[in-house]
């Protein structure tokens, strides 16, 4: 079946090797607003500083890929008219990126079958533990859950097509993944970036890597780390995801360079390869 992310009538025009994604969410665990936060971000009129949590949605031909079942998995496939998702690849499992597993239920009764799902050795072992009721035998008489098939990553692997390369980077001491999908990569949650993960971003159109704030943080990049990254693997564009309340859109943009976008929950883009 085809179908666009946004509703749109040129999913026909897209290729395998043209990937597209959209961020779903942007923001980092707390989200934006924070709870009974007064700051100004807190409060702005931007709508790009309203982030739910950060998770992305990758389309190549006619597939389209969840990056992440953030908490408002729910509400961000409404807001961007997600009805169809064919598989799921989880970076890692903490709770701002696996909080809307169980509306995977959803995509099954949509798509009438499993869903595959693919994460690191670390990173399935968690979940199976969090969500034993959906992805183990131990709860035979649990009602209503995803119907998922859990694939334990190693090495770059083939879906539906399209080589897609995890890229190991470390998340303060954990390690966890991003995703290149031909010149499309996407990272979040780095700390550092090992250089045998460097070497695999070289001759990127896409870059998104997670930009947490101004100031340093010691399991996050902030700005300044990300823009050393960027500049080091020189991708034709580059996108911030994974935002704190501490900068709004406008701010940090302004402390970045010219050629790397804040991305904001909603925002598409489509490699120019080809
Ligand atoms: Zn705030
Ligand atoms: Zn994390
Ligand atoms: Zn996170």
């Amino acid at each position: 079946m085809s179908f666009d992310a946004r509703g749109g009538p040129n999913a026909a025009l897209y290729s395998p090797s043209m990937p597209e994604i959209t961020f779903l969410g942007t923001g980092t665990s707390n989200g934006i607003p924070v709870i009974g936060c007064e700051c100004d971000v807190c409060h702005s009129s931007d709508p790009r500083d309203r982030r739910t949590r950060t998770s992305a949605l990758v389309r190549f031909g006619d597939h389209s890929i969840l990056i992440d079942t953030a908490t408002e998995l729910r509400s961000q496939a409404l807001a961007n008219d997600v009805r169809c998702i064919d598989a799921v690849l989880m970076t890692h499992a903490h709770a701002d990126h696996v909080g809307g597993f169980d509306d995977l239920r959803r995509f099954n009764e949509l798509r009438q079958e499993h869903l595959p799902v693919y994460a690191n050795s670390v990173t399935a072992a968690a979940i199976r533990e969090r969500f034993a009721y959906a992805l183990t035998d131990l709860y035979p008489f649990y009602g209503g859950k995803p119907d998922l098939i859990l694939h334990e990553i190693t090495g770059p692997f083939d879906l539906f097509g399209q080589d897609v390369i995890p890229i190991p980077v470390l998340h303060g001491r954990l390690p966890i993944v991003g995703f290149r999908f031909g010149d499309l990569a996407y990272i979040t949650d780095a700390k550092e970036i090992p250089s045998a993960s460097l070497d695999m971003l070289r001759d990127l159109d896409i870059l998104v890597l997670n930009g947490l704030r101004e100031r340093s943080h010691p399991t996050h990049l902030s700005f300044a780390d990300a823009v050393d990254i960027i500049e080091s693997v020189q991708p034709r564009r580059a996108y911030l995801v994974h935002l704190s309340h501490e900068t709004s859109h406008v701010q940090a943009q302004q402390l970045v360079p010219a050629g790397i976008e804040i991305a904001w929950d909603g925002l598409t883009v489509t490699t120019r390869s080809g």
